[in-house]
C-alpha cells in the first residue's frame, strides 16, 4: 500500500522539470481535464508566476485575486483560493503576479520548504488528485511542490541533451527525498512534443526508456498544432479539439496514470 498517502486526502502529484517549454503546463491542464472527464475530482495548483495554467484554463485577472502566492505566504487558506474552472470536477488555485517575488520572500520565512505542504493539510479534501504545475526552475517554489507531493511527474521533451537536463532534476528529487520528503517517488516520465518525422526524437526516446525503464509512460504526446493553439482560446486541448492527436494522447496518458495508481495501491 501507498505509505505516504493521507488517510482520506487527495493524491498529490507535482509536475516538474526545471527546463521551460517542455510541456509541464500543457500536461497539467490536459491530464487534469482527462481525469475530470472520467469523474475524478481534480485540483490544479498553478505555482508558476507566469500563470500559463491559469490563462490556459481561461481564468481572467480578477478571478486570480486570491492565488497561490497568498496560500504560500499564509495570507489565505488553500480552500479559500480554490476557484471553479468551468469544467465539471476540475478546480484551480490560480497563480498571480505577486508569485514572482515569493521566492525571495520565502527565504526569510521559517520552514520555508514546507509552506505548501502545510497549506494542504486538511485542505482539498474533496479532491482525488492535486496536480501542481511547477515553474521552470528548481527554486523554492518547485521545492515546495516536491515537499508537498507524494509523487513527481516529469514531462520530457525528446531533444538533444534531454538526459543531461533530467539528471539534475533526479538529483534534486533524491535530495528532497533524503532531507524533506522520504515518501517522494517519480511517478512517471512522459515524453512530450514527440516528432514522428524526426529520427532524433526516436533516438532520445529509446535512450530515455533504456535509462528509466518502466518509469517512462508508454503514451507519448505528439507535437500537434492543436495543442499549441488551445491555450490562446483559454481551453485545454481536450475541449478545443477532442479528436486531435494531442487530445487523444492525453486521454491515453490519463488512462495509464490511473492504471499505475491502481497498481501502486494494490
Ligand atoms: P512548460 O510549462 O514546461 O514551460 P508548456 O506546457 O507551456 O511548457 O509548453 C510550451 C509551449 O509548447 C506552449 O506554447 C505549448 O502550447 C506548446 N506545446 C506543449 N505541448 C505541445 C504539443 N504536444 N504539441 C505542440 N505544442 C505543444
Ligand atoms: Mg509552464
Amino acid at each position: 500500500p501507498r505509505s505516504n498517502r493521507p488517510a482520506e486526502g487527495p493524491r498529490i502529484i507535482a509536475i516538474a522539470n526545471q527546463k521551460g517549454g517542455v510541456g509541464k503546463t500543457t500536461t497539467a491542464i490536459n491530464l487534469a481535464t482527462a481525469l475530470a472527464a472520467v469523474n475524478k475530482k481534480v485540483l490544479v495548483i498553478d505555482l508558476d508566476p507566469q500563470g500559463n495554467a491559469s490563462t490556459g484554463m481561461g481564468l481572467d485577472r480578477n478571478q486570480r485575486r486570491t492565488n497561490s502566492y497568498h496560500v504560500l505566504l499564509g495570507e489565505s487558506e488553500l480552500d479559500e483560493a480554490i476557484i471553479p474552472s468551468g469544467i465539471p470536477g476540475l478546480a484551480m488555485v490560480p497563480s498571480g503576479v505577486d508569485l514572482a517575488g515569493a521566492e525571495l520572500e520565502l527565504v526569510q520565512i521559517r520552514e520555508r520548504e514546507f509552506r505548501l505542504k502545510e497549506a494542504l493539510k486538511g485542505h482539498g479534501q474533496g479532491f482525488d488528485y492535486v496536480l501542481i504545475d511547477c515553474p521552470p526552475a528548481l527554486g523554492l517554489l518547485t521545492l515546495n511542490a516536491l515537499v508537498a507531493a507524494q509523487a513527481v511527474m516529469v514531462p520530457l521533451q525528446c531533444e538533444f541533451f534531454a538526459l543531461e537536463g533530467i539528471s539534475h532534476l533526479v538529483r534534486t528529487i533524491e535530495r528532497v527525498k533524503k532531507v524533506f520528503n522520504p515518501g517522494l517517488d517519480i511517478q512517471g516520465i512522459v515524453l512530450t512534443m514527440f516528432d514522428t518525422r524526426n529520427n532524433l526524437s526516436d533516438m532520445v526516446a529509446s535512450d530515455v526508456r533504456a535509462y528509466f525503464g518502466a518509469k517512462v509512460y508508454d503514451t507519448v504526446i505528439p507535437r500537434n498544432v492543436r495543442v499549441s493553439e488551445a491555450p490562446s482560446h483559454g481551453k485545454p486541448v481536450l475541449l478545443y479539439d477532442f479528436n486531435s492527436r494531442g487530445a487523444q494522447a492525453y486521454v491515453m496518458l490519463a488512462g495509464e496514470v490511473l492504471k499505475r495508481e491502481r497498481e501502486a495501491a494494490a
